[in-house]
């Protein structure tokens, strides 16, 4: 699995006229097989960090290591996954979901047994012959999915995959990307602006700063894992304690658009950040 580490790492979109400093030494180094979320203002270069890790934007500054090696590019095992979902509306589930497979070349038989086992994991078992166009958004997400997990990556990188979907779907989904967790033990960095979502699926959750974005602070979140832990007042405590976090880094919106997801004590301190 793989250990990612990302050192002072800076990205700079340049443009006919402008510049545009998306990411600004950003420094964080992920566990193998650790889940992180990233949560942050709109803007803040979070898209920025995942294409980066990705090997699709180049940096300016820094390093980012993947499994022992400089990103220098695409990765084999590294799979990337948006909102949009990326699926072929031409193509079949079956064959949307060996879409990678297919890039890289791997014998058509490996591609059909890995896809459709892939398929089957995430509850489209059924559906192998029909297209995305026939697809709920949820399956479609979940399809989306199953590329990634047909490919075997070690390194999930998502980018506010559920964002698109109503809310009961979106807890649908988000209790499949912690079940496929416990099971392959994936590294992931999971982008999202739901404080909720952030601390049901990371281990550790980055805080980034107002554009340039930096690492503001890494909350830890011991009670990830705890079955349940949706419904604890661990929880709740969590999610309130990254919220006045949020507040404090300028990152206000975030925390407006979901007031009222969970209670808020001013009182209490959001024990458990590390400052960078
Ligand atoms: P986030 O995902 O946190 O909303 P992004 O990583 O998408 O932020 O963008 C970070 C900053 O970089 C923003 O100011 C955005 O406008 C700018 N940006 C993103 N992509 C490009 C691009 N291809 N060219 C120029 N500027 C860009
Ligand atoms: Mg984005």
């Amino acid at each position: 699995m793989a250990h990612v580490r990302i050192i002072d790492a800076s990205v700079t979109y340049r443009g006919v006229d402008r510049k545009v400093r998306a990411l600004d030494g950003v420094m964080l180094d992920l566990a193998e097989g650790e889940p992180v979320s990233v949560i942050g203002p709109s803007g803040c270069g979070k898209s920025t960090l995942l294409f980066a890790l990705a090997g699709l934007v180049p940096l300016d500054g820094g390093s980012m290591e993947v499994a022992g090696e400089q990103v220098a590019g695409p990765r084999l095992r590294t799979s990337l996954i948006l909102q949009d979902f990326g699926l072929l509306p031409w193509k079949t589930v079956l064959a949307n979901a060996a879409l990678g497979l297919q890039v890289r070349r791997h014998p058509r038989a490996e591609r059909e047994r890995n896809a459709i086992e892939a398929l089957e994991r995430v509850g489209l078992g059924d559906v192998l012959h029909t297209y995305p166009s026939e697809l709920s958004g949820g399956m479609r997400q979940r399809l989306a999915l199953a590329r990634a997990l047909a490919l075997d990556a070690d390194l999930l990188l998502m980018d506010e995959p559920l964002s698109a979907l109503d809310a009961l779907t979106r807890e649908d989904l988000q209790g499949l990307l912690l079940e496929l967790w416990r099971q392959r033990k994936h590294t992931a960095v999971l982008v999202t602006h739901s404080i909720e979502e952030a601390v049901f699926l990371g281990r550790r959750i980055v805080v980034m700063t107002p554009r340039p974005g930096r690492v503001s602070c890494v909350v830890d979140n011991p009670g990830f894992e705890t079955a349940g832990y949706r419904d604890t007042e661990a929880f709740y405590e969590r999610c309130a304690a990254l919220r006045r976090l949020l507040a404090e880094e300028g990152a206000l919106h975030v925390a407006d658009e979901l007031a009222g997801e969970a209670d808020t004590d001013p009182a209490a301190t959001a024990s458990g950040a590390v400052r960078r």
